[in-house]
């Protein structure tokens, strides 16, 4: 029997003893997702956006949006699966604050089948590492826990031990714009070498973009021709 064979009948096993269940309301998960045909068809999905930076744009607007014509990013695109919006912030915060892990690979699941199809394929996944003190509070990293299903899905190897976040900035959340990008400069260092070409930084939540801005900028010094910016939601 090959791993397909057994990982098929694993499934089959897990479904019985653990029905898919919807996590929104409830009700029988559909397509062997903890979520139901009807909560999956009401998430907050993502429409018009600028390809450079993932901003929200009126319908029509041209793209790159002017802000990136005037400053570039320094990545090459932002893509995000939803908006940072009910029940999509449930979930995220199911995950960071009530450490429901099935909220994990829902997550997973649904942005893999985002990306699957509206991305290039990148040669591996950088999640964002978090920031020190808040992995010792949370112990995990929920970016680190959502890119695991995602990696799976796509069959994209994950990277998550060559960058990592220094002690020195204060926790992004409670900064305004113009202190986040202060605040976060320098944060992230290069602990071994990443020999690809093309990486997608995975984010939970892309709020103003300085996080997952400092963390591109790191990987350049790494001669990475392309970088992208994969978030499960836009704020
Ligand atoms: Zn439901
Ligand atoms: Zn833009």
């Amino acid at each position: 029997m090959n791993m397909k064979t057994v990982n098929g009948w694993l499934n089959i096993i897990q479904n019985w003893i653990y029905p898919p269940t919807c996590l929104l309301c409830g009700d029988s998960g559909e397509r062997g997702l903890d979520l139901c045909g009807a909560c999956e068809r009401h998430l907050p999905r993502t429409g018009t956006a600028c390809l450079r930076c993932g901003e929200a744009l009126p319908d029509g607007a041209p793209s790159p949006c002017g802000r990136c014509l005037q400053h570039p990013p320094p990545f090459d695109n932002c893509l995000a699966a939803f908006r940072y919006e009910e029940p999509i912030r449930h979930l995220i915060h199911g995950l960071k604050f009530g450490r429901r892990h099935a909220c994990a690979r829902t997550l997973g699941e649904l942005t893999a089948c985002y990306f699957r199809e509206h991305a290039e394929p990148p040669d591996v996944i950088v999640p964002v590492p978090l920031h020190p003190s808040r992995y010792r509070e949370r112990g995990f990293n929920q970016s680190l826990e959502i890119a695991r299903h995602l990696s799976r899905n796509l069959r994209i190897p994950l990277e998550f031990q060559a960058c990592a976040r220094g002690h020195t900035s204060r926790p992004q959340a409670e900064l305004s714009a113009k202190e986040r990008t202060k605040n976060i400069r320098g944060a992230f260092r290069l602990e071994r070498e990443i020999k690809v070409r093309h990486v997608a930084i995975l984010d939970d939540v892309v709020t103003t973009g300085a996080t997952v801005s400092e963390l591109a900028r790191t990987l350049r010094q790494a001669s990475i021709e392309r970088i992208d910016v994969w978030a499960v939601a836009r704020a």
